[in-house]
């Protein structure tokens, strides 16, 4: 027997849960392109979109996925042949660096491994190898959805400024702007990437960079530009269609304008202590089955190092594709492969599996998440630690705060 009829939860961690408002929000007629509704809509988005990333600076919005939004960070920092140091635990960090080379930009990575943070002392390093000033930027993915290891921005930021080096600071938020605290202007990023389709709650289709003023100054000349991913005009239109050049992704920036509007109603402070309590809960979880199990654990040991949207995990393979199936056709929750942790055509990509609890998610859905995959284990027979569910759903009953209740 299946239990998994009723509303599906994609918890892969992106796309992520698109809100019924969203959804309702682009279900609507082609508007004008020229005047009207959609014009005043937009007039609007600026400044919100310049709140979720707690800056007042530049923003650009682009048709495109993330990794357009990653050429669109290149096409504008870099001139062919400039160089930039690329910090990478995961597969995004990687990424990010092929696309830069690919355009040309010399980017040196320093790789810390799939479970290992950021190191200062490496990176420190690197910077001080780099006496004439050559390395541009500083590329850097906040959590990488891969690994689910969380950076620390702003200790990159103070140790280029301990350092005197002027490099600009460029930072992926893909996957975790609107879930994990991020302050771009506090923490001296010059540049923040990210897409519509994970925090932000809206389909895969927008891509979004926010640039610093002193970026904007030193990037000027960048000769990578091309017209379409040129900022300069996106972020200073005088006509409208100068903002998207060319026809506005229309349909996308409706649903985008009910996303942040929930984001704002919510308030960003307390969206980010949801996705905290969400996170510890799915921890706490799994810290219990692997109490039972050494096989079972998380992929980053230290909490201070861990993103707040999505988890990395170990069970042992093939567990992790048997239970991914099960939970999937079985209890209607679909959970994320376990990315770049080992080839697919290696029988130890079966031991590893993701689960997101990012953006439009609540406790229900994260306990239920967990319960199931739970109960998955017993159907498969996947040994496993007694009191992750009661561990779990502690840790959202001391989050919550209490309620002032008529009863
Ligand atoms: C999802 C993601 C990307 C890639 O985004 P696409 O839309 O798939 O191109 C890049 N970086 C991070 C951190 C991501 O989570």
């Amino acid at each position: 027997m299946s239990l998994a009829n009723g509303r599906a939860y994609l918890a892969i961690p992106g796309p992520s849960v698109m809100p019924d408002r969203v959804l309702a929000a682009m279900h609507r007629a082609a508007p004008n392109i020229y005047e009207g509704d959609l014009h005043r809509m937009v007039e609007g988005l600026w400044p919100d979109l310049k709140a979720v990333a707690c800056t007042r600076q530049n923003v650009a919005i682009y048709i495109a996925n993330g990794h357009g939004a990653w050429e669109a960070a290149n096409a504008n920092l870099f001139s062919r042949g400039d160089r930039a140091l690329v910090l990478a635990c995961g597969r995004f960090g990687i990424g990010w660096a092929e696309s830069a080379r690919a355009m040309g930009v010399s980017a040196e990575v320093l790789d810390f491994g799939k479970s290992s943070p950021v190191d200062l002392s490496r990176v420190e390093a690197a910077l001080k190898a780099d006496r004439a000033h050559e390395l541009k930027a500083v590329l850097l993915t906040h959590v990488d959805t891969s690994s689910s290891i969380r950076t620390d921005v702003a200790a990159v930021r103070q140790l280029l400024d301990t350092l005197g080096h002027p490099a600009l600071l460029a930072v992926d938020c893909i996957a975790s702007l609107g879930c994990d605290e991020y302050r771009m202007d506090d923490w001296g990023v010059d540049l923040t990437v990210a897409a519509s389709q994970k925090g932000l709650m809206t389909p895969p289709g927008l891509g979004f960079v926010w640039f610093s003023d002193r970026a904007k100054e030193r990037c000027r000349d960048s000769d990578l530009r091309t017209p379409y991913w040129d900022w300069t005009p996106r972020a200073g239109a005088r006509e409208f269609y100068q903002n998207f050049n060319g026809t506005a992704p229309t349909h996308h920036l409706f649903g985008l304008r009910e996303a942040l509007s929930m984001i704002a109603e919510e308030g960003l402070e307390q969206v980010w202590a949801r996705h905290d309590a969400l996170a510890r809960a799915v921890w706490a979880a799994f810290d219990a089955w692997g109490a039972g199990n050494s096989e079972i654990g998380l992929n980053v040991a230290d909490p201070a190092f861990r993103g707040r949207s999505v988890t990395a995990a170990r069970l042992g393979a093939p567990h992790a594709s048997r239970l991914r199936e099960w939970t999937e056709h079985r209890g209607g929750v679909t959970l994320g492969i376990g990315l770049g942790m080992a080839l697919p055509s290696e029988p130890a990509y079966h031991g590893f599996l993701r689960v997101a609890h990012m953006g439009h998610v609540n406790a229900h859905m994260t306990l239920g998440a967990l319960a199931v995959m739970e109960a998955g284990m017993v159907a498969l027979g996947i040994p496993h630690g007694p009191g992750a569910l009661a561990a779990a759903a502690g840790v959202i009953g001391k989050a919550a705060s209490p309620l002032a209740s008529a009863y």
